[in-house]
């Protein structure tokens, strides 16, 4: 029987955590056409996340879970969970069963189905409702504009929840990056993908983790991670700015050299000044985005700080 690794990334989830578990159960036993191993990682959670995660790794030895030393963000408890992953194939889930472990074997028939040669299978949204109106706005807006920016394709309401071989989940770790934007790694591995779509559904339990502000910040990393175009543009806007000077500077000439020059128009300088200003400032932080990037790359932190483990929490008997 192939073996499925499911890898789950919990924050504060302490309350949807046993409804998780016993449902991917279910799901396991029900199909009965796959093993289960279950990797959960801890992502610095204040909460008893991690109490429940050492009761069921005791009591059930498909189990097992990293646990960071702070809270590092779902990027870096995906990573720490794929390299934990030793499946054939490796699932990721979310841990609010917004995920439904349910899709689980129609996900495996479609990779096991040898005529079809797919090697991942990903999920979108078929909608956005149930969310905000001014959310869903910049979502739109967001996956608008990487796509026209970027080369690689980043599918608007893809889900991190996708099922993969190992060979796709080898390639995905290959990638050295630290600053980690799934979304767009998950295509720029590129092989061949089928989507499904299912209706967005609420949560289980608990509360999202995602603010707007963190939803924000994360687009910009993921536009500085995937396109230098921003860069480009910066360099077109001088390049326009400094032609229309030339413009403004020949009509100057020839209409003082006509009319001569009388002494007015001082605001209209000002606002003249402070755009100019205004649009540097704008393209030095563009840049200062990429060098932000470069640097905290060239630094070389590990994406993450594992506490402990299963396997060590075994070992010291605890
Ligand atoms: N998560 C995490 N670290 C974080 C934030 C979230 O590991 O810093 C996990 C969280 O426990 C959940 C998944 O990422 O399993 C998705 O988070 P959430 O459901 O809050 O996001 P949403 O579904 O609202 O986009
Ligand atoms: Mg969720």
């Amino acid at each position: 029987m192939p073996v499925i690794s499911a890898v789950v990334p919990c924050y504060n989830e302490e309350e949807s955590l046993p409804l998780f578990y016993a449902e991917i159960c279910r799901v396991a036993r029900e199909a009965g056409r796959f093993e289960l191993e279950l990797v959960f990682v801890d992502d610095g959670s204040s909460d008893g996340t991690l109490r429940i995660l050492r009761q069921l790794a005791q009591s059930d030895v498909r189990v097992r879970y990293l646990s960071f030393s702070r809270n590092f963000g779902k990027e870096s408890a995906m990573l720490a969970g794929l390299r934990a992953a030793t499946g054939d194939y490796v699932a990721l889930l979310d841990a609010d069963l917004q995920d439904p472990p349910a899709l689980l074997p129609e996900m495996l028939d479609i990779l096991e189905d040898e005529q079809s040669e797919y090697d991942i299978v990903a999920t979108r949204r078929a909608d956005r409702k149930g969310e905000p109106p001014v959310r869903s706005f910049f979502a739109r807006a967001f996956y608008r504009l990487i796509n026209r920016i970027s080369d690689t394709e980043i599918v608007d309401g893809a889900r991190d929840f996708r099922l993969m071989r190992r060979r796709v989940v080898d390639c995905i770790l290959e990638l050295p990056e630290y600053n980690r934007f799934s979304k767009g790694i998950f295509s720029w591995v590129g092989f061949k993908t089928h989507w499904i779509s299912y209706e967005n559904r609420p949560r289980a339990a608990g509360n999202t983790k995602w603010s707007f502000w963190k939803l924000l910040l994360y687009s910009v990393d993921g536009i500085v991670a995937f396109s230098t175009r921003p860069l480009a543009i910066a360099s077109l806007m001088g390049i326009l700015m400094c032609l229309i000077a030339f413009l403004s500077l020949i009509f100057i000439i020839v209409r003082t050299l006509i009319w001569g020059d009388p002494v007015a128009g001082w605001p209209s300088m000002i606002c003249v000044i402070v755009l100019i200003g205004g649009l540097q400032l704008f393209c030095i932080g563009i840049l200062g985005q990429y060098l932000s990037k470069t640097y905290l790359e060239t630094k070389r932190r590990p994406a993450y700080l594992i506490r402990e483990t299963e396997e060590a929490a075994k070992r010291c008997g605890k």
